[in-house]
């Protein structure tokens, strides 16, 4: 069992780094500690006993757990729900109405994004949440976490039609799931990632969205929070216009066979600052941007037959 780093990132919210694909610094799950007990995210179904020894290590016992708020389905971020709630009888799964049957019954997930790296042996390991435990919001519904704390439900469409973020009170936090891109703070990277459901221009209009709340920290899965809210998604904006444009340039052009190959040349510029952690690098630079050029592909494609 590898050694779970975990930090009390602000007050109360603490990160726990999950490991994916047993890269650290890549995926966290954030735990925050009202009276009642919540958590962002529950990471991939690789990596569960993860999240349960980082919820051992800040002295958090999982049956404790209140609510897990799920930013969207992908299994990175929600593939753990139902191994967890196993251990969380009363935690209830927060998630967006167009994923929550995904979660309940998870083969699907299995089909449409099962193949993005990892073992798929441990497929297994994807266990469905019981309907009972799952609440479904589609944005504007509010939870309390106790006296003065609430989590605030944003619908934030593109990156996947299921996507939500949650508005913390407490710090004006923005935990943002995808919606905002992978951010890597030590390096300053960020990049768009494109799913199969992805939007476009759901996806600029949910940057805006986002980028006109009274946030004053932004909390990435990938990864860590940020205080520099309005040049994040001043970047953002940037990342996903530019990289939107090159995608459905080359598609208008009829030249939708070259986005792969576009997309890696622009993302070698645009992440190189992680060209020293190979193994993250590989996984951007390889799976991450064949999903992507699929995702921009299939969006334009659709909204070219809706003329
Ligand atoms: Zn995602």
């Amino acid at each position: 069992m590898p050694e779970i780093e975990t930090k009390e990132i602000a007050k109360d919210v603490f990160q726990i780094d999950t490991l994916l694909l047993g890269i650290p610094h890549f995926c966290a799950v954030y735990l925050i500690k009202g009276e009642k007990l919540a958590l962002m995210d529950a990471g991939d179904h690789t990596t569960a006993d993860n999240v349960l020894a980082g919820l051992k290590k800040v002295g958090v016992a999982p049956q404790d757990i209140s609510y897990i708020f799920c930013s969207h389905i992908h299994l990175d971020h929600s593939g753990a729900a139902g191994q967890l709630v196993e251990r969380m009888p009363k935690a209830q799964v927060v998630v967006h109405e167009r994923g929550a049957r995904h979660l309940i019954d998870p083969s699907k997930l299995i089909e449409s994004y099962g193949n993005l790296g990892g073992d798929p042996t441990l497929r297994k390991l994807l266990r469905p949440a019981p309907a009972s435990q799952v609440v479904t919001v589609k944005g504007g519904e509010t939870f309390s976490l106790g006296r003065d704390k609430t989590v605030q439900v944003i619908a934030t469409p593109g990156h996947a039609p299921h996507c939500a973020s949650y508005f913390y009170s407490q710090h004006r936090g923005l935990f943002c799931g995808d919606s905002v891109g992978i951010y890597l703070a030590e390096e300053k990277v960020l990049m768009p990632v494109a799913a199969p459901g992805y939007d476009h221009d759901l996806a600029l209009s949910s940057l805006k969205a986002m980028a006109s709340l009274p946030v004053e920290s932004v909390f990435f899965p990938h990864w860590s929070m940020h205080k520099n809210v309005k040049d994040i998604f001043a970047f953002a904006q940037k990342q996903w216009s530019e990289w939107g444009a090159l995608a459905e340039g080359l598609f208008k052009a009829g030249k939708a066979d070259q986005i792969e190959e576009k997309l890696r040349e622009r993302a070698r510029k645009d992440i190189r600052a992680v060209e020293g952690r190979k193994s993250l690098y590989d996984y951007m630079i390889g799976d991450l941007i064949s999903l992507s050029a699929q995702g921009y592909k299939l969006c334009f494609e659709r909204k070219a037959a809706r003329g």
